[in-house]
């Protein structure tokens, strides 16, 4: 068993979280490679140290002084060396950082350092080896991720073990280094996963895992123990936070999967989340693997007599879509009748003028325009195969005095979803939610 493991900015926010961390990396002899993140927020009036490292660079762009916010962040890391009992030269290290912000250093350097530090730290603590990414991880010269050179540089990591990797950034060809965007520390993660052939990619937080509804909408809603890789796709296009698409696709291709964990409550289940197909996700008791939502809809409901014998109607109508550069959602139909659904943003401004070129095109009986909708999607592999499913969320919504729009089951066999007026939103998650969790 081999375990790639990333511990977030939380878990690492001060002296006491890197004990947590080191019990933890110590219980399994299995976890050797390492990938932190800058410590995080000590509690919800905290700073972030990248936030704090990227307004000393704002300030000296702006030609004021940085050295009190610098101090901040000094003392941080220099705590953490003090607490607990470490010598690695920090102090010299933050002379370095802040001489190099004076002489110019790059906003991408500048937020970096919060990662380099804390590697550093974290490895002389575990009594790991230290690697710099930027012998790992390549960027283009135009600032975008270069996969071909990562994967080539990873090599190095070839029958090596026990080592701390900060996350975050790389480098490019010229070695001026360049950072992922905010949380980028997960895709490291993920990269390095890949390259020592990781069975698991571990991913400590400080959360139980992911919920299955949004907690700002469902009174305390349960951790999915499993979601696939699709579902949870499908579920962040939906709306839910969860990990981001970027920072998955490394272990995503390779079929590892993500364990989330909580670096506080190391003895929770966490949720994982598995390649599609795989045991683990036919194991599943529950259906419903999540609901998610997204407001500020349309609906452009089109009818035609004797539409479904027209060779080539929705082929007009979608092209009127895509000449005004418009994405649609969902394309619900009938015999007579068509449904596109669009995100009002794409619509902005434009529709009068696809209503006129609708009209033109493909000369309907009516057309109907309704706003304000929100889509709901009840996610869950094999929830369109199992008996009474669509009843149990249909009645649900009845119930609880929802009209319904719209219905969309697509046949990935692996969603619902509805279109409810924007105002039962909140109403109709809630809804699908108690169904299925009683
Ligand atoms: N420290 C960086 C940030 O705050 C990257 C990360 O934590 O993943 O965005």
């Amino acid at each position: 068993m081999r375990l790639m493991t990333k511990f977030g900015g939380s878990s690492l926010a001060d002296a006491a979280q890197f004990k947590k961390v080191k019990a933890i990396v110590e219980a399994d002899e299995s976890r050797s490679f390492v990938v932190v993140s800058a410590p995080g927020k000590r509690d919800s009036n905290d700073e972030k140290i990248t936030d704090l490292l990227l307004q000393c660079y704002d300030r000296r762009e702006s030609n004021l002084s940085f050295a009190p916010l610098f101090m901040r962040i000094r003392q941080r890391f220099c705590d953490i060396e003090r607490e607990l009992g470490l010598d690695v030269g920090i102090e010299s290290e933050l002379l370095s950082i802040e001489r190099a912000i004076q002489n110019g250093a790059s906003s991408d350097f500048v937020a970096s350092r919060g990662e380099y530090l804390t590697g550093l730290l974290l490895a002389a603590y575990l009594g790991f080896g230290f690697m710099d990414p930027c012998e790992l991880i390549a960027f283009h010269d135009d600032g975008t991720y270069d996969d071909e050179t990562t994967q080539r540089w990873c090599q190095k990591l070839d029958g090596k073990k026990r080592l701390v990797i900060p996350g975050f950034y790389g480098r490019k060809r010229d070695g001026s280094i360049k950072t992922f965007s905010r949380g980028g520390s997960d895709i490291t993660g993920a990269i390095i996963a890949r390259a020592v052939g990781a069975d698991v990619y571990e991913n400590w937080t400080d959360v139980d895992g992911f919920m299955m509804a949004d907690p700002r909408i469902v009174d305390s809603p349960r951790i999915m123990s499993v979601v696939t890789y699709s579902e949870l796709r499908e579920l962040s296009y939906m709306g839910a936070g969860v990990l981001h698409e970027d920072s998955i696709f490394p272990v995503r291709r390779a079929r590892i999967p993500i364990h989330v964990r909580n670096t506080n409550k190391p003895d929770a289940k966490g949720t994982k989340i598995v390649p599609d197909g795989s045991v683990d996700a036919h194991g599943r008791g529950s259906v419903l693997t999540g609901v998610a939502g997204r407001s500020g809809f349309t609906i452009i409901t089109v009818t035609k007599d004797n539409m479904h014998k027209e060779v080539g109607f929705g082929y007009r109508l979608l092209r009127v879509l895509s000449h005004n550069n418009i994405s649609f959602e969902n394309c619900p139909s009938g015999i007579d009748t068509m449904s596109i659904i669009i995100d009002d943003s794409f619509l902005k401004g434009k529709l009068d003028a696809v209503i006129s070129e609708i009209r033109r095109d493909c000369e309907p009986n009516t057309i109907e325009v309704t706003s304000q909708i929100a889509l709901i999607a009840a996610v869950g592999k094999g929830m369109v195969r199992s008996v009474g499913v669509s009843s149990k969320l249909f009645s649900a919504l009845s119930e609880a005095g929802i009209n319904v729009r719209v219905i969309n089951q697509s046949s990935s066999e692996m969603n619902i979803i509805v279109g409810v007026e924007q105002r039962d939103f909140k109403d109709a998650v809630n809804a699908v939610y108690r169904a299925f969790n009683p």
